[in-house]
Formats: structure tokens, sequence, C-alpha cells
């Protein structure tokens, strides 16, 4: 049950970590100041990096929006879920829309279009 979280957490956790590969790559150019076209690549790269990370946090913005806001029933706070299937921001209770899945173990393949029942 641990290894799932709540979609929007997950694609914010993986914007955090475009930034910091931005930074770190933007870091080792400066090891190679002597030669300004590797340093120059080096930036380039760390900048694409955190450019990729500004357009993953707009995506968030924009699927938070379609996101549907439900009040968890295990903790009371007012979470998103994207999908059939998704889980509580704040205690990780698995959420669904569907009825038919109620009580049925979390699993992210409900969210696929190629789960049939
Ligand atoms: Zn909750």
């Amino acid at each position: 049950m641990a290894k799932y979280s709540s979609k929007i957490n997950k694609i914010r956790t993986f914007a955090l970590a475009l930034v910091f590969v931005g930074f770190i790559v933007m870091y080792i150019g400066v090891y190679f100041r002597t030669s300004p076209i590797i340093m120059t690549i080096f930036m380039i790269l760390g900048l694409i990096f955190i450019i990729s990370s500004t357009i993953v946090y707009f995506w968030i913005g924009m699927l938070s929006t379609k996101a549907i806001q439900v009040k968890c029933p295990n903790c009371g706070k007012p979470t998103k879920m994207l999908g059939k299937v998704d889980m509580c921001m704040h205690c990780r209770e698995p959420l669904t829309l569907d009825r038919d899945l109620v009580g049925k173990e979390f699993d992210e393949k409900y969210n696929k279009k190629s789960y049939k029942k």
C-alpha cells in the first residue's frame, strides 16, 4: 500500500526532482569553467531541466483544475483525485469514484483504459 501515493503529489515530487537535477547539472558545469564550451553546454542542460520542471508545475496546475475535489472519508480533509482510483493526499486512504470498485484492493490498473472488468 505504501508504494502508492496521490497522483498530484507524485507529479509534484517529479517536478521538484527536475529542479534539483537542473541545479546539479549547472553545478557540474562550474567545474568546467576553464572550457567555456563545456560549461555552456552544462548550463544550457541545467536550464532545460529547470524549464521542464516549470512546465510540469504548470501541468499540475492544469490537472488540479480538472481533478475532482472530494472529502476524504477517513480523515475528513478535502482532497483532489484524478482518474477512477486515487489516494487521499493527507492520509493515503484509497479513494474511488466507481461503485463497482468499492471494497476491492487498491490497484492503479483500474485507471488504465485497457482494463476490463
Ligand atoms: Zn484522508
